[in-house]
């Protein structure tokens, strides 16, 4: 049913009428601080990261350039529920990822009032890095052996796996074996949607930049599901629990990695050691059960780190 013929329909007027409501509350909901979900935990206290004041990484390009510029320059995602959100009004980022990003810096020497935060889409990752617009990258990004010959990787700091997100009133899709024929949304550049392309081939399945598009266009009966990881996909259910739910189990492993530059292992072992100091210290856990544990996730052991030879 294209989207003119279903708001004419009864249907598409309580749909129309339940999408005003839902951007309301995630207008009011969004972005803000520790903002709670519509169910679930409350938020618990962010954890204080201590500034390694005597820091010095000289062997690390990416490093020597943060420091003579006087602050770091991080990639973030800004529309991933308690992943990485940005507060439209005050520009403030918050999430799990943003957190794992404020940790390295501290470990790096940086004070907190030192990172600037940008929103960096799934499909310009690489490039990004590559340039040197920003020094490291901390955004649901998939560590694999495809990527690691064009950026390094620091981590991983959480396993993700990739999921089904549908309307709350859909019955027929409960796995990706169910995706035949069904309009499936996923953000371009990304293994989930390499995935479907290559595993799934009767999905019909439709790109954008963001998530949030693909949820704006699921709400509107434009596409059936949205696939991606279940980290990311949990958080707009919680958002709206009334309007979305996660169906199935996940269907592949999606280790989080920090990006680096290829060719700054310096960086990358720094950042690896810090992320084994935060996981033993407490603060890993302590961040995730005040950010991503909000969609309704325990925080779970964090996965070993790899860290891979030089290259
Ligand atoms: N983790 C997947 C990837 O890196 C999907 C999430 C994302 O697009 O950031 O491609």
């Amino acid at each position: 049913m294209s989207r003119t013929n279903s708001l004419r329909t009864g249907r598409g007027r309580r749909t129309a009428l339940a999408l005003g409501l839902l951007l309301a509350v995630l207008a009011a909901a969004c972005g803000k601080e520790g903002s709670p979900p519509v169910k679930g935990p409350k938020a618990e206290a962010l954890p204080v990261y201590q500034v390694d004041q005597g820091f010095q990484l000289p062997e690390s390009a990416t490093w020597r350039k943060a420091q003579r510029r006087g602050y770091l320059i991080v990639g973030a995602k800004e529309d991933q529920p308690y992943l990485g959100e940005k507060d439209p009004a005050s520009g403030v980022y918050s999430g799990f990822d943003i957190e794992i990003a404020r940790m390295m810096a501290a470990s790096l020497g940086f004070e907190p009032k030192t990172i600037r935060f940008r929103t960096i889409a799934s499909a310009n990752r690489e490039t990004a890095l590559q340039n040197g617009q920003i020094d490291y990258y901390v955004g649901t990004y998939t560590i694999n052996d495809m990527r690691k010959k064009l950026v390094g990787f620091a981590g991983p700091y959480y396993m993700a796996g990739q999921g089904l997100l549908v309307r709350t009133d859909e019955d027929d899709i409960n796995g990706p074996q169910d995706l035949a024929g069904k309009t499936v949304c996923s953000a371009a550049g990304t293994t989930p949607y390499q995935r479907i392309a290559e595993e799934y081939p009767k999905a019909v399945l439709v790109a954008y930049d963001t998530y949030s598009v693909c949820v704006d266009n699921l709400l509107t009966y434009q596409v059936d599901a949205v696939t991606t990881d279940d980290a990311i996909l949990l958080g707009f259910a919680a958002k709206a629990p009334d309007e979305m739910k996660v169906v199935g189990k996940s269907f592949s492993e999606e280790p989080y990695g920090i990006g680096v530059a290829r060719s700054d292992n310096a960086l990358r072992f720094a950042l690896d050691d810090a992320l084994e100091a935060n996981e033993k210290n407490g603060n890993w856990k302590k961040a995730f059960e005040a950010t991503l544990g909000l969609s309704g996730v325990p925080a779970p052991t964090p996965p070993p780190i790899d860290r891979y030879p030089a290259n």
